[in-house]
């Protein structure tokens, strides 16, 4: 496995003739925060499931912590926390009843299980709360709850279904910071699935991008983004004006824009000049950025904004989409 915590080959569902997920290959390695982002339907939790030992694989395989969970689900569901979409818990019980509840199905004793339990209860920020009925509990502390649950059995992977859906801003900022926090300090590996591209790229090393069952990108997200905007790697965004905004005469206008065209497509490994809104963007197989500033002034027009485009996963996510399966 390599340092590889979670490895699936050629993972494949169907239900009757419909393929839920399509010959998977993945690998996420021990200790980091790997983001499944997805639309709904796009085979996710299909995933977890089989992830889980909960869903057979119709051909393929899996391993997490070096168990098949199809044969050993037990053993795997021993060292893996799994947090569902939605998690049920005694809603006329408190947070410490439920954690409670929980660690003593565990096996711990009853003083352990108050430890562990106080302890979680404080890493997940409810300690204050820990009296009161979860049924009074806001999503947001649910959903911390919901993560001091998985916690009780101290995972070595904790796998979250959507864990971000239906949080309030502040709620989902707590849970992301706590999922890092995590990670980090006690070296567990998270397996995040959203369909928000947002919530994904704030926490995850590296992300697999999932359409129709397939995986079709995974890396890093600047990694994904050299790959995919390859061909023009740089964009550069200007907005110029005349040095007459005033002038009521049209064509000495646009003759003076012609001008700026012609001298910004006579930098070399500029590929294409697209006019936008109330800008251009110019795409470059190098960092043209001081060559284009120069060359608008030079040619004795006004440079009123020059950003350099940085691509973020929702570039990604949306180019993917535009380009279906046919990307590699
Ligand atoms: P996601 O988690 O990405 O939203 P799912 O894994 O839940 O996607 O679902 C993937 C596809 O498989 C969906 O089209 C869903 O309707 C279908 N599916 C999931 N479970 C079953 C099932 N038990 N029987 C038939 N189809 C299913």
């Amino acid at each position: 496995m390599d340092g590889n915590i979670i490895e699936l080959v050629d993972l494949t569902k169907r239900y009757g003739s419909f393929t839920a997920v399509n010959n998977l290959n993945l690998s996420v390695r021990k200790g980091e925060i790997f983001g499944l982002l997805g639309p709904n339907g796009a085979g996710k939790s299909t995933t977890i499931l089989m992830l889980l030992g909960l869903t057979e694989p119709t051909s393929g395989s899996a391993w997490v912590c070096g168990i098949d969970p199809t044969t050993n689900p037990i053993a795997v569901k021993s060292r893996v926390g799994y947090l569902p979409e939605d998690v049920g818990f005694y809603y006329n019980r408190s947070g410490f009843e439920n954690l409670m509840f929980t660690a003593r199905l565990n096996q711990l004793s009853g003083k352990e299980a108050k430890l562990k339990v106080m302890q979680l209860l404080d890493r997940v920020g409810l300690s204050s709360s820990s009296e009161k009925s979860t049924g009074k509990y806001s999503r947001g502390m649910l959903q911390r709850l919901g993560l001091a649950d998985v916690l009780v059995k101290n995972p070595e992977v904790i796998i979250l279904d959507e864990p971000t859906l239906g949080l309030d801003p502040t709620g989902v900022r707590e849970f992301l910071d706590l999922i890092v926090d995590l990670c980090r300090e006690d070296g567990l590996t998270v397996l995040f699935s959203s369909h928000d591209l947002h919530h994904v790229q704030q926490v995850c090393d590296r992300v697999g991008l999932f359409i129709s069952g397939k995986l079709i990108a995974e890396g890093d997200i600047q990694t994904l983004s050299k790959k995919l905007f390859a061909q023009s790697p740089f964009v550069i965004e200007v907005g110029f004006s005349m040095l007459d905004p005033g002038s009521s005469d049209q064509s000495a206008l646009s003759t003076s824009s012609d001008r700026v065209m012609m001298v910004l497509r006579k930098i070399g490994g500029i590929s294409a000049v697209n006019p936008k809104e109330d800008f251009y963007q110019i795409a470059c197989a190098h960092d043209a950025t001081h060559e284009i500033a120069r060359a608008i002034i030079e040619s004795g027009a006004g440079l009123n904004y020059l950003n350099k485009k940085e691509y973020g996963l929702n570039d990604i996510y949306y180019r993917y989409f535009e380009g279906g399966e046919n990307h590699e």
